[in-house]
């Protein structure tokens, strides 16, 4: 039976990429007639580049976009990424919207092609399988993955609980033609774009409906003092410091990835890495479930990993969202001392760490296996090259090593913990 992936955001089309990958029938739908023009982000970290790397498609993202300085860790302090332990210490500049190109055409060449236009309304799942009405049409699939975003229609469906942090705090993006220079002064919040500007505001009070273009210029004006001149507008949104993340990312027959299962300020520019970090770890569990092969629990394990990591993004984007305040100034300039390779892997996501389940004390177990050059079968190749195939890799080297499909580290160099580690993550 096929797997549906409700959303072709980033969440949603890696997670499918991954599932063709491992040869496990998949659809993706979208409610949305075409992907979206205006790109909402605009980086890939480390992270999310050492992932694609290990899928062999990392060359098409980096000709794409320059490597950007990256600060929004603590306001006009740049982060020093080059420190981290990485083959990308670099942000890169890539617009989301292209990143979502890129990956479709990815997913196209694995024989998948998303089918715009159609919405996922009611699901309802037993224990053989999942009903889903999508399209106008009840069908039955093994799994729905459910990736449609920050509303996501499956989380509510399937009455996953959503609790966090309401909002206390809001703000505008306006992405708008105008002059940059005018409004770099120190003043806003503002960052160049090709052919535009995005300005980031704060909103004295909650306000709902469309944002109309004069409300940003009074806004503005209240802030500088004076009148800047604004064209035309291309995006203009809010945004708030709420925080929220699905109690469970695995509930039966339904999966969540992405903005779907975890909802963030946007300080730390992390969504889409955070949605590719999630649908790279689920992808190979949910194919060994569905392909009738994977170890007692393997799929729990997604939430038992994914939803840490998720809660520690809360963490730190709230945290970012609120050294803006000015009676926090100390605590800034604490940090800024500071900065340094703890604070760039943790905001990266570069040190996360996945309990092994298996006893040792190896510094990588749990850890993203580095890329190296390896020797197998009198050929020098990489780790990265023998992870494309989305298969767990056992390392001769050092000692032996077990690398899972998405990289991270399951066992290594204890003879004592090797069956137990196979048969926790690859079955007997
Ligand atoms: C202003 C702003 C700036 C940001 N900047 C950055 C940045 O610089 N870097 C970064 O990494 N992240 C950034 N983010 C966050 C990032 O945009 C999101 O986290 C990311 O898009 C999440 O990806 P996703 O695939 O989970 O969801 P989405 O990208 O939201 O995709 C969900 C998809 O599901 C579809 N859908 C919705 N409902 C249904 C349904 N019922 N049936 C079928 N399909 C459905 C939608 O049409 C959509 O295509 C920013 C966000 C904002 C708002």
């Amino acid at each position: 039976m096929t797997v549906l992936v409700a959303g072709a955001g980033p969440a949603g089309l890696m997670a499918a990429a991954e599932l063709a990958l491992a040869g496990v029938e998949v659809e993706v739908v979208d409610a949305a007639v075409r992907r979206r023009s205006h790109p909402r982000g605009f980086t890939l970290s480390a992270r999310s580049l050492e992932l694609l790397d290990r899928r062999g498609i990392v060359d098409r993202f980096l000709a794409e976009g320059p490597a950007v300085p990256y600060g929004m860790f603590l306001p006009g302090v740049f982060l020093d990424l080059s420190v981290m332990d990485t083959d990308h210490p670099y942000t890169l500049g890539i617009a989301q919207n292209r990143v979502e190109e890129l990956l479709e055409e990815w997913l196209a060449e694995l024989g998948v092609r998303v089918r715009w236009g159609q919405e996922v309304v009611d699901l309802a799942q037993d224990s053989d399988g999942i009903d889903v009405v999508v399209g106008g049409e009840r069908r039955r699939f093994s799994y729905l993955v459910g990736c449609d975003g920050s509303r996501s229609v499956v989380r509510n469906r399937a009455g996953i609980a959503f609790p966090g942090v309401d909002a206390s705090s809001y703000g505008l993006i306006a992405d708008v033609e105008a002059d940059y220079d005018a409004l770099a002064t120190g003043e806003v919040f503002v960052l160049p774009r090709p052919g535009y500007v995005r300005i980031v505001l704060d909103e004295p009070e909650p306000r709902s409906g469309p944002v109309e273009l004069e409300y940003v210029r009074e806004l503005l004006a209240a802030r500088l003092g004076r009148a800047v001149e604004l064209g035309k507008p291309l995006w203009l949104s809010r945004f708030s410091d709420a925080a929220r993340q699905a109690e469970r990312y695995v509930h039966g027959r339904v999966v969540l990835a992405g903005d779907a299962a975890h909802v963030h300020p946007p300080a730390g520019a992390v969504g889409v890495n955070v949605a590719l970090a999630d649908a790279v770890n689920l992808g190979w569990k949910l194919a060994a479930t569905v392909s009738g092969r994977a170890p007692d629990g393997l799929l729990q394990t997604y939430h038992d990993e994914r939803h840490p990591a998720g809660a520690r993004v809360l963490s730190t984007t709230r945290a970012q969202s609120m050294l803006g305040r000015e009676d926090l100034a100390p605590v800034r300039d604490l940090l800024t001392d500071l900065n340094g390779k703890r604070l760039a892997e943790l905001v990266t996501g570069l040190d996360t760490r996945y309990d092994p389940r298996i006893p040792g004390d190896h510094p990588l177990l749990g850890r993203l296996a580095p890329n190296r050059p390896v020797v197998v079968d009198g050929r020098t190749t990489s780790v990265a090259e023998l992870l494309r195939p989305a298969r767990p890799v056992l390392l001769p080297d050092d000692g032996g090593m077990l690398v899972r499909p998405d990289g991270h580290v399951a066992w290594a160099a204890d003879p004592a913990t090797l069956s137990a580690a196979l048969e926790t993550w690859t079955g007997p």
